[in-house]
């Protein structure tokens, strides 16, 4: 069914010398995992190209993963860039992206701006790095996969689908996944990876159980102002991913983390939730994503109080008219 755009990729790529490949800001796993993963097989599968990991941004919590790379402006000219699990232009951790000759966008995130000369967009897949899993191996017998790509792409497929937990997750997904584990992925290393955490962390986490507020229809949220930022001693993106600690609360079927960022004089939001949608809440306030995982943004408090009402709202509805959740 995407036979015929898998086969443009692979042509594109085998008809350039220079490819660069690209993720979207503040990276996850899945595009760490994704972009380090492809880079790593066209690398080993193409040896005699010049083939480019760039970003401008990073994540402390995935540095084991490695560096990337810097290239210069006169790169791009000649350049493929392959951007890899971001859904719109805004979100490139790659400023330079309009300077490539040619643009493939390869994502899993609901279609909002297909900003490649070639976009393969399948919103079904739990990870970008299913994606790539799958075109990897539809091509088996012509990329070289190692069990170091193996490992970056399988890093993608367990993180953003909560360990094979989230909407999403197929059969489909789960023979790619044994696929990559029959190249010999070091799941010991990388799960030693995702787990272990500093004391530190621990106390944080202590932190927000403490201070998580729930409505009245049960939703959960939690403001990381400014001041227990710097408490912590977090960064933006460390204090983002508190919203993690709020998803297993019985009876709480959406939840919310605020994160205030003082440098630009806003709040991020970042929304999840199960049986019910809040896509459609987070485009109200300035945001998107995924039916299920959200982000958004907010200006003040009374935006981020008038955000927990309406998700209250949508909650109280939910629970009246449906039974089974939990
Ligand atoms: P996050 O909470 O940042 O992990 O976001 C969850 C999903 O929503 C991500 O996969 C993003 O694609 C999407 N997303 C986050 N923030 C925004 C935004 N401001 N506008 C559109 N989509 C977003």
């Amino acid at each position: 069914m995407n036979e015929d755009i898998k086969n443009l990729i692979l042509q594109k790529i085998e008809s350039y010398n220079t490819i660069i490949i690209s993720r979207h800001i503040r990276p996850d796993g899945d595009a760490v995992g994704s972009t380090k993963g492809f880079v790593k097989l066209l690398k080993d599968t193409y040896p005699a190209k010049e083939i480019y990991l760039v970003d401008e941004d990073f994540s402390d919590y995935l540095a084991f993963c490695g560096a990337e790379d810097t290239v210069t402006d006169d790169v791009y000219e000649n350049a493929l860039l392959i951007v890899i699990d971001t859904g719109t232009r805004k979100r490139i951790s790659n400023s330079k992206y309009p300077l490539a000759k040619e643009i493939i966008k390869i994502d899993h995130h609901i279609e909002a701006d297909p900003y490649g000369d070639i976009n393969w967009v399948e919103d079904f897949r739990s990870s970008a790095c299913e994606m790539i899993a799958d075109f990897c191996l539809t091509f088996r017998d012509r990329l070289k996969m190692s069990a170091e790509a193996a490992t970056f792409i399988y890093l993608g497929m367990v993180t953003d689908s909560g360990r094979f937990r989230f909407e999403g997750v197929t059969g489909e997904t789960m023979r790619l996944a044994g696929a990559l584990l029959e190249y010999g992925v070091d799941y010991e290393t990388l799960f030693a990876h995702l787990y272990t955490e500093d004391l530190g962390a621990l106390k944080l986490k202590s932190y927000v159980y403490d201070h998580i507020h729930i409505t009245k229809n049960g939703v959960a949220s939690i403001y990381m102002d400014a001041a227990i930022q710097q408490k912590f001693h977090l960064t933006l993106e460390e204090a983002s991913n508190v919203v993690g600690e709020l998803s297993d609360i019985k009876g709480s079927l959406i939840w919310v983390a605020f994160i205030e960022n003082t440098e630009k004089q806003q709040i991020r939001v970042r929304l999840r939730s199960r049986f019910l949608g809040i896509n459609d809440l987070a485009i109200k306030y300035h945001g998107g994503g995924h039916n299920m995982a959200a982000g958004a943004t907010v200006y003040s408090v009374e935006e981020m109080n008038a955000l927990v009402e309406d998700a209250d709202r949508l909650l109280g509805e939910y629970k009246a008219n449906h039974e089974g959740w939990l």
